[in-house]
This record gives structure tokens, C-alpha cells and sequence, in this order.
């Protein structure tokens, strides 16, 4: 497979650090950021790679040469007016035969490339976008997907204006077929000098196709365009974490019930408005995120076989939780709830979901559902929440397990709250 990376761009909120080298060019560990990732594109055997370049280009084409040192093959497409941050494609259309990955150049990642395309394949995807939590939705787009994973809806930082939103942001980084660019308006592709973002030119008129993606993913990949995200990029390089999280190795998580965990038990909630965050819960999971393990949601809402929310209401209430957390840097990198229950016979049920299931908690479906997903080494892994059923739950799976509040369960450890477990537990170990 072909990799195109687009190295054009001029980065000016952090060129102001680096002011003499293109974006490109900035080491992270002593090493520039493209070469992390013709480093990662060759550890898949992705050696064919064509890299657009404009900004102070010289530079870039003299220290990657015909990428021989670095056991690849690199050619160039020298952009000499600006065409947008996707025109080369269309100057480049001829050489792309076969799906190819599309990148950034400023981004550090490190993720299973094979088990990306796997995903993009089983979907006959016309593009596939690497989607995932960050910790700063608020300044980016965010992708709503169907339950399908294709992406149903693409809401700009401008139109999401004050409203809730799931936190799943385009990561930059695509697989896309060559057909996409075939599909898009041509008269601006054939063009002499095709101006072309690839967002609003390419991606978001595709997604009325249906064929248009989201690969969500907790692996590492972020952008270093600002000197804050530098700083952090550079400090997870050197602590491995960026390598660590790419999901061939094992991972730890920490699997956090919903009600009187993270958000104050008032009952069953119905309604986004009832849904109110825990003193120190984004700081809590905002550490967890750092720590390298993965934040689990794993909840149970029987209030969907009884009728009495339905999966748009819950996914809105989950929309105001993610929204919540993110105004603190804070995510949880998945989100697998019950909606099952057992007992039948009550006005307004959905009696398909008045099961036995396998995943109501004290059942540690989710969580073994989630290990799969995910490669998660249950047994180095934390279950936390303020129930029975939780640390039931957690022990079926093998876990650790941390109660909130006073209790004998049978649990590891008892905390007071969220906070006190990720400050005297998970930082003790
Ligand atoms: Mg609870
Ligand atoms: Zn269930």
C-alpha cells in the first residue's frame, strides 16, 4: 500500500518556537516528526510514500532524500501555489491505483495499521477516518457515526456552539480509495490549480454515499500544532506511552461505573438536565487518561428495556457527560452500557431487551466484551463504582476492584470518591 503525507503546511502557532524549519522538521526525541512516521508507515511495510511539500520544501526533500536511509521510497509532489490541504491529490491522481493512507505531518501517532485497514476493508469504505476522544473536542469538528460506524453527521466548532456533544474527533489520519476522489466535484478537481480541502471538499460530501467511516480507536495520535501539545507530545514520547497504546500490546484499563461514580445518583437519568458531574471526577479521569491506562465506561441502563429512555435520549445524556469532561481535557476512551432487563411484564417495555442478558453488571460481560475489543489484560486492570454489582462484576472478570463508599464486597480496596482512587491507588502502584 501507498502512504500520502501531506507536509505543506506552515504551522504558524508553533513555528513561532521553531522559526527557522518547516513543521516537518520539528524533533520530537531528537528526531523529526515525519520521520516518526515513515518510521511507523515502514514498520507495516507501507515503503511506497508520496509527500507533498510547499512550505520551505528544499529542506524537507534534502533531508529525506529518496528515503533509502530510512528503507523506504519517497517521491514528491512540490506544490508551487497553494491548493488547499488536499489539491496535490488531484495533480497525484494518476499514481494512487490502490487504497492509500492519508496523513498529516504534524502528528505523532503510533497505531495498528493493519487492524485500521482490516476495518476499512470489511466496510468497503470509500474513506475511513481515524476517529477518537480527545482531550480538546471543544476546538475541533466532531464526527457523529451511525450504528454502523459510517459517519451520519459532521458538526464545524461553529455550529456545535453551546450545545452537548459526544466527544469523537477526526484524528487526521485516512484510509481512502482513489474512486473518492473520482466521485467529488470535477470540475474543480480537473481544474489547473484544484483549491481543495479535503474536510469540506472531500469528506463531507462523501458522507451522504453512506461509505464514509469512522474507525474509533484509543491509540495514540496527536497533533503538536500549538506549544502546549508540543510540550505534551514530547514528554509521552519520552515516557513511551505514545508506543504503549497502539492496540498490538496489551492494555490496562480502569472500568468505571456510571450512577454515584462519576455522576451524582439521583436515580435513573432521564433527561440530560439530571445529569450532573461529581466534585473532582474530571480531574480524576483526566490523570487516569495520562496514566496510560484506558478509561472504561461500563454502565447498566435498564431504563431502555423499560421504555422509559430511548437510545437517542441516552446517547444525548452521554453526549452532556463527554461534554462535561472535556472542558477539562478530560475523555473516556469507550463507552459500552446494558440496556437489558430481566423482569417482563410492565407498561411501555421493549420486550426484544427483557432478557437475561449476558453484560448486566454483576455479569461482567462489558467488560470481557470490552477486553476483546480492545486487548485489555483484565487481570492488571481496575473495576471501580459504588455498588455490589460493580465489584461482583469486576472480580467475574478478573480485575481489581475499588469500592466507593462503605461496604464489604469482597472488594480490593474501599475509596471515598474517584478522585481519592486515582491519587492513593492508581498512582501508588
Ligand atoms: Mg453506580
Ligand atoms: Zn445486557
Amino acid at each position: 500500500m501507498k502512504a500520502v503525507i501531506m507536509a505543506g503546511g506552515k504551522g504558524s502557532r508553533i513555528s513561532a518556537s521553531f522559526p527557522d524549519i518547516p513543521k516537518p522538521l520539528i524533533p520530537i526525541g531528537g528526531k523529526p516528526v515525519l520521520e516518526h512516521t515513515i518510521d511507523r508507515l515502514k514498520e507495516y511495510g507501507i515503503d511506497d510514500i508520496i509527500i507533498t511539500v510547499s512550505y520551505k520544501a528544499p529542506m524537507i526533500t534534502e533531508y529525506f532524500g529518496d528515503g533509502s536511509r530510512f528503507g523506504v521510497r519517497i517521491v514528491y509532489y512540490v506544490e508551487e501555489k497553494p491548493l488547499g490541504n488536499a489539491g496535490a491529490l488531484f495533480k497525484i491522481r494518476d499514481s494512487l491505483t490502490d487504497d492509500f493512507f492519508l496523513l498529516n505531518s504534524d502528528s505523532m501517532f503510533d497505531v495498528d495499521l493493519d487492524r485500521f485497514y482490516r476495518y476499512h476493508a470489511e466496510k468497503k469504505a470509500l474513506v475511513t477516518l481515524f476517529t477518537h476522544p480527545n482531550s480538546h473536542p471543544y476546538d475541533s469538528s466532531v464526527i457523529v457515526e451511525d450504528n454502523n460506524g459510517a459517519v451520519a453527521a459532521w458538526i464545524t466548532k461553529e455550529k456545535k456552539g453551546t450545545g452537548w456533544y459526544r466527544n469523537l474527533v477526526n484524528a487526521g489520519i485516512e484510509i481512502m480509495s482513489p474512486d473518492a476522489l473520482d466521485l467529488i466535484d470535477t470540475e474543480k478537481a480537473v481544474s489547473e490549480e484544484p483549491r481543495i480541502d479535503l474536510d469540506r471538499d472531500i469528506i463531507l460530501p462523501l458522507t451522504r454515499s453512506g461509505r464514509v467511516f469512522s474507525y474509533k480507536s484509543p491509540e495514540y495520535v496527536k497533533d503538536m500544532g500549538t506549544p502546549e501539545r508540543y510540550a505534551e507530545v514530547s514528554s509521552d514520547y519520552e515516557s513511551g506511552i505514545i508506543k504503549r497504546k497502539n492496540l498490538k500490546n496489551r492494555q490496562r484499563a480502569v472500568f468505571l461505573d456510571r450512577d454515584g461514580t462519576l455522576n451524582r445518583y439521583v436515580g435513573f437519568v432521564r433527561d440530560p438536565d439530571e445529569f450532573e458531574l461529581l466534585d473532582g471526577v474530571c480531574e480524576a479521569i483526566s490523570k487516569i487518561n495520562r496514566s496510560g491506562y484506558l478509561a472504561v465506561l461500563v454502565t447498566n441502563q435498564p431504563a431502555i428495556a423499560r421504555g422509559e429512555i430511548t437510545y437517542r435520549e441516552l446517547d444525548s445524556i452521554h453526549g452532556k457527560m463527554d461534554s462535561l469532561l472535556s472542558e477539562k481535557g478530560a475523555y473516556l476512551d469507550a463507552v459500552y452500557f446494558c440496556p437489558h432487563h430481566p423482569d417482563r411484564g410492565f407498561d411501555g417495555e421493549i420486550p426484544e431487551l427483557k432478557i437475561e442478558c449476558t453484560c448486566r453488571k454483576p455479569k461482567p460481560g462489558m467488560l470481557i466484551r470490552a477486553a476483546e475489543d480492545l486487548n485489555i489484560d483484565l487481570a492488571s486492570s481496575w473495576m471501580i463504582g459504588d455498588r455490589q454489582t460493580d465489584i461482583a462484576a469486576g472480580k467475574a472478570a478478573g480485575c481489581k476492584t475499588a469500592l466507593i463508599g462503605c461496604g464489604d464486597f469482597t472488594q480490593d480496596v474501599s475509596v471515598g470518591s474517584l478522585s481519592e482512587f486515582a491519587d492513593s491507588v492508581l498512582f501508588a502502584i
